[in-house]
């Protein structure tokens, strides 16, 4: 007796494209190249680095931190940018990311652990909570974390999209890729921390 077996056909990857055509590649820096060799700076080679391996440190103390945790899943995925390694210690993170509402009384943690972050060190305020204090305009809310620390990039919405918080991650790329080796030692940025008593 012959037996028929009737299997529905499983189709992966139904709408496939070329791999070549999904990956991007970093963009290569200015310089010179020729047979076997390019030459381009030093500043060009530790921003592209450094741009892209960027150690995110997130500071979330309220709603805000839930749009954080969706960048960091599987759809939007940070770690596209090199930014998979979120850490939790001050020590081994150059990004501090606060996101949410930051009380007065949280203002000298926030200092605090963004002292003992290592140089260089940048900083991204996701939120109106924590660019400005956004609705909370009260006698007990830090209306806006640059009181306490020098911020490099502000997200504006309450809360930000997912995809804001990448935009400001971009921004803050662009930043560190473009920052000479030498900014932290000038006298400009002396002065920017100074003005926060910071020596
Ligand atoms: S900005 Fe809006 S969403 Fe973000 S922490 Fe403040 S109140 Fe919450």
């Amino acid at each position: 007796m012959e037996v028929l077996i009737m299997s529905r056909p499983v189709a992966y990857n139904i709408n496939h494209k070329p791999l070549e055509k999904d990956i991007s590649m970093v963009d290569m820096p200015d310089g010179y190249k020729g047979e076997g060799f390019f030459a381009t700076s030093l500043d060009k080679v530790v921003g592209l680095a450094r741009k892209n391996s960027i150690w995110p440190l997130p500071f979330a103390t309220s709603c805000c931190g839930i749009e954080f945790m969706a960048t960091m899943a599987s759809h939007y995925d940070l770690a596209r940018f090199g930014s998979e390694r979120v850490g939790f210690s001050p020590r081994q993170c150059d990004l501090l990311m606060v996101m949410g509402t930051i009380a007065k009384k949280m203002g000298p943690v926030v200092k605090q652990v963004y002292l003992q972050m290592a140089e260089p060190r940048w900083v991204i305020a996701v939120g109106a909570c924590a660019s400005s204090g956004g609705i909370f305009d009260t006698y007990s809310v830090l209306q806006g974390i640059d009181q306490v620390v020098p911020v490099d990039v502000y997200v504006p919405g309450c809360p930000p999209r997912p995809e804001a918080i990448l935009d400001g991650f971009i921004r803050i790329q662009d930043l560190v890729g473009k920052e000479g080796i030498r900014r932290r030692n000038g006298n400009r940025y002396k002065e920017l921390l100074e003005s926060y008593g910071i020596q």
